[in-house]
């Protein structure tokens, strides 16, 4: 590390209350799929500030939307309409299964309004809202409470009332966890956090069938895995299941923050003035760059190519994996969010494969303590993804040895 970086990395710690694990590289630009450091050090980024810059960094055209949206209006408040936030709840309604849009600035936001709606939708004494073992949810309480990694609770004990945790893949166990006081079930499709979990289709399905059985709603928590990242606008399009409530957050909108809960109108009729609001929520900015992204999503052939170049980097892992079994057990993902899933010895080593791929100038993360997880900016080009794939093999070649 040389002067600058050194120096910003040094203040920083100095003043910034330490929740993060950092890497040691202080980014001052991006473009397209690469991040430059204060020294001038150019990164692959393989990770897309965790599945949020989908369109890669500054895109042109969504960094155009920005500015001409801060020239006009930056802020007004949620008393008052604007047209960006109208245009982005269409966009989304136009394109899934829902017809009512609540606005959020994060994913643990959009998931407080979903846990929220199903708890005033579904009466007083029914509360209780059942997910899944390695789930995450967010970081405020409820959602924390909501995330089935009990060791993310750890003295932030009592937890808020309501949450029950079911083992993952088991829907007999899961039937039995539902009572009088439940009001809902919350999932993932594909636990991204949980290591690049996929849920089995049937899973999905009975998890769908036991809420229409008992009456309970549907929540899926689509923050990492909507907007494109696995080949279709959403996951759900893809696994034969329609939820009642979902929310989206991450990639929304490639970079600026911003989140929704996405609902049917009879639910959404639960929600009146001074039931959930936000000052920021749909801020004119945020909802603009929302705007700009969604249309280059939706564009004609984009999620095809998604599609193909998740096709592509799985295929690269594979042979990867053959190549390695020391090291790694296999691939799962969907689309472009997907997973080189370690061995006992390379979970072992698995921090220490990503601090090694960070130093040849690729960014990559380990996730769930399971996965080595890729991300990229959905704009991404098979040569890029073939850099990712070369410096991934000199790097398990050398921790093979
Ligand atoms: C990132 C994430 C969240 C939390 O979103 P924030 O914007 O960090 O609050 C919730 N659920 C899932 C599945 C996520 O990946």
């Amino acid at each position: 590390m040389s002067e600058e970086n050194a120096n910003w990395t040094r203040r920083s710690d100095d003043v910034i209350i330490g929740t993060y694990a950092r890497y040691p590289a202080t980014m001052v630009k991006g473009k397209g799929c690469i991040l430059t450091d204060a020294d001038g050090k150019e990164y692959l980024d393989c990770l897309a500030g965790i599945a949020v810059c989908s369109l890669g960094h500054c895109h042109p055209v969504v960094s155009h939307a920005i500015c001409a949206q801060a020239n006009e209006l930056v802020h007004v408040s949620n008393l008052y309409y604007t047209a960006p936030q109208t245009e982005l709840a269409e966009m989304l309604i136009a394109n899934s299964f829902a017809d009512r849009v609540f606005l959020a600035n994060s994913g643990a936001e959009a998931n407080e309004a979903a846990i929220k709606l199903a708890r005033i939708c579904a009466g007083p004494d029914r509360y209780g809202i059942i997910s899944l073992a390695g789930s995450f949810h967010g970081r405020t309480l409820a959602t924390m409470a909501a995330t089935g990694q009990l060791k993310l609770h750890e003295g932030f004990e009592p937890m808020p009332e309501g949450f029950s945790h079911a083992p993952f893949g088991n829907l007999n166990v899961l039937e039995a966890m539902i009572t009088d006081q439940t009001c809902a079930i919350m999932c993932e499709p594909l636990q991204g956090e949980g290591g690049v979990r996929l849920l089995e289709i049937e899973y999905l399905k009975g998890i769908q069938d036991l809420c229409r059985k008992h009456d309970l709603l549907f929540i899926l928590d689509e923050i990492q895995t909507g907007i494109g990242r696995t080949g279709t606008f959403f996951a759900y399009e893809q696994l034969g299941i329609v939820p009642d409530i979902m929310t989206v957050a991450k990639a929304l909108g490639n970079g600026v923050p911003i989140g929704a809960m996405l609902t049917k109108k009879e639910l959404a009729a639960s929600f009146v003035p001074g039931t959930h609001g936000s000052t920021f929520g749909g801020n004119p900015v945020a909802a603009a760059a929302a705007v700009a992204t969604l249309k280059i999503v939706l564009e004609k052939g984009f999620l095809d190519e998604v599609q193909q170049k998740g096709d592509y980097l799985y295929n690269g892992l594979k042979s990867l994996a053959s190549r390695f079994p020391l090291l790694a057990s296999g691939v799962r993902g969907m689309g472009l969010i997907q997973g080189l899933v370690l061995t006992d010895k390379g979970i072992e080593q698995g921090t220490d494969i990503v601090n090694r791929i960070f130093a040849r100038g690729v960014l990559i993360n380990f996730a769930g303590n399971t996965a080595l997880r890729f991300l990229p900016p959905l704009i991404i080009s098979r040569e890029e993804i073939d850099r990712l794939l070369t410096t991934l093999a000199e790097v398990l070649a050398e921790c093979a040895e």
